[in-house]
């Protein structure tokens, strides 16, 4: 029997799938990094309060929040408003 929550459930685990062959492989680029701006790291520093990285897919600085998420940032900008 096909319930909702068999089909919710089977759109979840599709979703982690395709989630870690992103962040794995790159696979689905234009929906995780495009859509929903799920920016990559590259090389990793951190200056004594917030970790930056590079994004490999788009190239831009991104920093990392307290839930670890990846999301763009311009440190020319940020400074000049502080
Ligand atoms: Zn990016």
């Amino acid at each position: 029997m096909v319930t909702w929550f068999s089909i919710i459930c089977f759109a979840v685990i599709i979703f982690v799938v395709c989630s870690l062959l992103y962040t794995h492989y790159g696979f689905f680029k234009r929906f995780f990094h495009d859509g929903l701006h799920w920016h990559e790291p590259t090389t990793i520093w951190f200056d004594g309060f917030q970790v930056y990285s590079i994004c490999k897919h788009c190239g831009k600085e991104i920093m990392r929040d307290s839930q670890s998420n990846w999301f763009l940032y311009k440190r020319s900008e940020a400074n000049g408003q502080r």
